[in-house]
């Protein structure tokens, strides 16, 4: 520990000397928005602290090196003596509703500025986003949005819906509405293959739509079609047959049931293989080992819409159970499937069969449904779900929303610093830092954030690492994470130890 502290002051000491003897100019002149002095600042690119004074003016930063306060105006300054300053969060993976969510205080507490929305082929449903995106410009944000285009929307939109092939007309129509919702600000297509009805696409659609993807200079992020151990390498390929046409990315990257950290190698050896052939591959994950999805996710789809749910638990009764019982049986059990919202929240759906006197799969089917509402699911495995997380291409998402009943919502970010550095030490601050800026900014094709360097947008967070805390648990999972003191976005404090700030700063970014 000791050496480490000696190594860590000597390196900070030198990168030091390096920064202000070489590449900063002499102290700026003239008025500034904010100073912050005495910060250790990790600028988010993974390259070690140093130390140094940022000035920023208006909504970027104007200056990163050694202040003469004698020569400056200031309107507001922050002392970050003890602290460190780093880019603010962007969250690769995320929901809400930027209208009646919108300022998203789970994500700010935890030290987020940018969130990924339209995920999992689900966006907002339309084909001209301009309207919505200028309603919501003018309702304000409290962080930064960006969306993606839902492929299942897209399928809604062009009368595909579940149809095994869209017609030509169809599948133009999809590529059209595609093409100029990118053309208008969206950063690509997400997808959501294991729902429906994304589920009944096939390759050539998929091929046509990753088409306009990278004819844009987009990125295709993916909720690939299965992620069960048994299943998840032939959803892997699926997805990369997609990257001849356009990057490609696996959301929240995880293997349900699968175990040890030899899995999570060979998985990750699928993607290396991958980029030596020319493709672009990225992925995102979150630091929990429990998932949350609605609980269709355990059913067939044959019981599934467009199929009749009632009709199906008529005509094909013992075959439900079955499956169901097979299926929970390998998602580690019913104590393993917590009831997040509805009349069994907070109840596993073994406590729910106890009080029912009941089977697990008759609860399953007379009590819940397949649209009976969302769950946690304790299905992956620790030493796996570390290995992803600490793959230099695998950057960080919440995939929470504020109303979510699971705690990476208002947790992940914070978590990846209080766990994974402060308390395993399996990663270096910078490292988490980076994972968590620079590579999802670079990942998505977000220009001038995810790094502190100067002209960037200012988003940051200035923060005592030992002092960050994930509150949120999987009984009480709204509880906001502590320890990021200020948190500045597009150059304005939106959170300051000091005082309540009710104003929102964050914008909706359309991509370039
Ligand atoms: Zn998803």
């Amino acid at each position: 520990m000791k050496l480490r502290i000696v190594v860590e002051i000597v390196s900070f000491v030198f990168l030091g000397i390096i920064s202000f003897s070489c590449s900063q100019p002499d102290s700026p002149e003239g008025s500034f928005d904010i100073l912050i002095t005495n910060a250790t600042i990790i600028d988010g690119t993974g390259r070690e602290k140093f130390s140094g004074d940022i000035l920023i003016s208006s909504d970027s930063i104007a200056y990163i090196g050694k202040v003469d306060r004698e020569k400056v105006d200031i309107d507001q300054l922050i002392d970050a003596k003890g602290k460190v300053v780093t880019p603010g969060f962007i969250d690769a993976h995320a929901h809400g509703d930027p209208v009646a969510e919108a300022d998203f205080k789970n994500f700010m507490n935890m030290g987020v500025t940018t969130i990924c929305l339209g995920q999992d082929g689900f966006s907002y449903a339309s084909e001209n986003l301009s309207p919505w995106m200028s309603q919501i410009d003018s309702t304000g944000l409290g962080v930064n949005v960006l969306t993606f285009v839902g492929h299942s929307t897209l399928r809604e939109l062009s009368g595909t819906n579940y149809a095994p092939q869209p017609t030509e007309k169809q599948l133009s129509s999809m590529q059209e509405i595609l093409r100029q919702s990118m053309m208008r600000g969206a950063f690509g297509l997400s997808t959501g293959l294991e729902y429906t009805p994304g589920y009944y696409a096939q390759s050539p659609e998929m091929e046509a739509l990753a088409k306009v993807v990278g004819e844009n200079e987009g990125i295709i992020m993916s909720h690939m079609r299965n992620e069960d151990d048994d299943q998840i390498e032939k959803s892997i390929h699926e997805l990369l047959l997609q990257g001849a046409f356009a990057p490609v990315h696996i959301s929240h990257l995880k293997v349900v049931y699968g175990k040890g950290e030899e899995r999570a190698k060979h998985l990750l050896s699928i993607l290396d293989s991958a980029r030596r052939t020319g493709i672009t591959v990225t992925a995102d994950a979150y630091p929990y080992t429990a998932s949350y999805t609605d609980i269709g996710i355990v059913f067939p789809d044959w019981a599934k819409a467009p199929n009749n749910f009632e009709k199906v638990r008529a005509s094909r009764r013992s075959e439900l159970e079955d499956f169901l019982r097979s299926k929970i049986i390998r998602r580690n059990g019913p104590e393993a499937t917590l009831f997040g919202d509805g009349k069994w929240q907070g109840m596993t759906l073994a406590q729910v069969a106890d009080s029912l006197k009941m089977s697990f799969e008759k609860v399953l089917i007379d009590v819940v449904g397949p649209e009976g509402g969302s769950g946690a699911y304790f299905v992956m495995d620790e030493e796996l779900e570390t290995v992803i997380i600490k793959d230099s291409l695998v950057c960080i998402s919440s995939d929470g929303s504020p109303t979510m009943h699971h705690p990476r919502g208002y947790g992940s970010f914070a978590k990846m610093i209080s766990h994974y550095v402060n308390e395993t030490h399996s990663l270096e601050l910078t490292d988490a830092i980076r994972k968590m800026t620079s590579l999802p900014a670079s990942i998505i094709g977000l220009k001038k954030r995810g790094e502190l360097k100067v002209g960037y947008k200012a988003d940051l967070l200035v923060f005592d690492p030992l002092e960050v805390k994930d509150n949120a648990t999987y009984e009480a999972p709204h509880l906001y994470a502590d320890g990021f003191e200020y948190v500045i976005i597009n150059g304005h404090i939106a959170k300051s130890p000091d005082v309540e700030v009710t104003e929102r700063y964050g914008l909706f970014i359309r991509k370039e």
